[in-house]
């Protein structure tokens, strides 16, 4: 308990999955979330279980992230950790992606990110008692890997990955202790997931295959990746910066079936 006591944290794409995840374990840790999402009544209801702030935000809008992080500033007047969680899966080759689809993407999943990152360490940067925070970045097994199914996701996610180290050791040199990491999750147990199955013929058998993928034989839960999440953020990681870390359950150690 009490990891991130006293620190004000905002987390995107809150009201599902590995987002609402991640702002239960920052509030246990004595974080006030700032919860934000598209989701107004789930959001609302995930920020409500420990009393911390849900607002409506739509991450592509450069507008919306300074009229959000310049509230934070004004209420809390500080702010300590941004998870960059809010993403889409959308699916196509490269041979079915259009460019709607592709902007879609990658306006959620890379420019709302960017935004993120960018007016996260503007804030950051005057955090009273000098420069201090940390900004993680929720990218994807596919940031290491191609998904053929996933054209457009997989460059999304491998951008988040090596965008991560431009903001890490821009905010290293220039602010000293404000960091960037990233975090990596394989098959995770999510809403995301499982409209995924529902689409399918099958849902119960779409549903195994996919536990089936990773190693260990299960998908990872969203507290696992949220577990990364509160370690990054907390000053347990306070040398940690532009790092990556990957939750698969072991599926990139074990790249064959032998
Ligand atoms: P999720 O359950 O679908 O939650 C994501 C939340 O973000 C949803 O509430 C979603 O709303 C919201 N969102 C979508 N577009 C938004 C926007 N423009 N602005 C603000 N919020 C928006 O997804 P998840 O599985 O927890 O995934 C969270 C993150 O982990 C994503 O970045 C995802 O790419 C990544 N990830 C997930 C997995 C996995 O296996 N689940 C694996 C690797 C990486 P809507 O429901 O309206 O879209």
């Amino acid at each position: 308990m009490g990891r991130l006591a006293g620190k004000v944290a905002l987390v995107t794409g809150a009201a599902s999955g590995i987002g609402a995840a991640t702002a239960r374990v920052m509030a246990r840790e004595g974080a006030h979330v700032v919860l934000t999402d598209v989701q107004d009544d789930r959001g609302a209801a995930v920020a409500a279980e420990f009393g911390g702030a849900y607002r409506r935000q739509d991450v592509t809008s450069e507008a919306a992230w300074i009229a959000l992080t310049d509230a934070i500033k004004a209420e809390h007047g500080r702010l300590d950790v941004v998870v960059n969680n809010a993403g889409i899966f959308i699916g196509g080759t490269i041979e079915e992606t259009t460019e709607e689809l592709w902007d879609k993407v990658l306006g959620v999943n890379l420019k709302g990110l960017m935004w993120g990152c960018k007016h996260g360490l503007r804030i950051m940067k005057d955090n009273p008692g000098g420069p201090k925070g940390s900004i993680v970045n929720i990218s994807s097994i596919t940031g290491y890997v191609g998904l053929a199914s996933g054209a457009a996701y997989s460059a999304s996610k491998g951008g988040v990955r090596l965008l991560t180290k431009a903001v890490a050791v821009h905010a290293a040199r220039t602010y000293r202790d404000i960091r960037c990491n990233s975090v990596h999750p394989g098959v995770i147990d999510t809403p995301m997931n499982q409209a995924a199955f529902d689409a399918s013929p099958d849902p119960n058998a779409m549903r195994a295959m996919f536990a089936a993928i990773q190693p260990n034989g299960r998908m990872t839960t969203p507290e696992e990746i949220a577990n990364a999440c509160l370690f990054l953020a907390s000053d347990e990681a306070s040398s940690v910066n532009g790092a990556e870390i990957l939750i698969d359950g072991g599926w990139l150690a074990a790249p064959n079936p032998l």
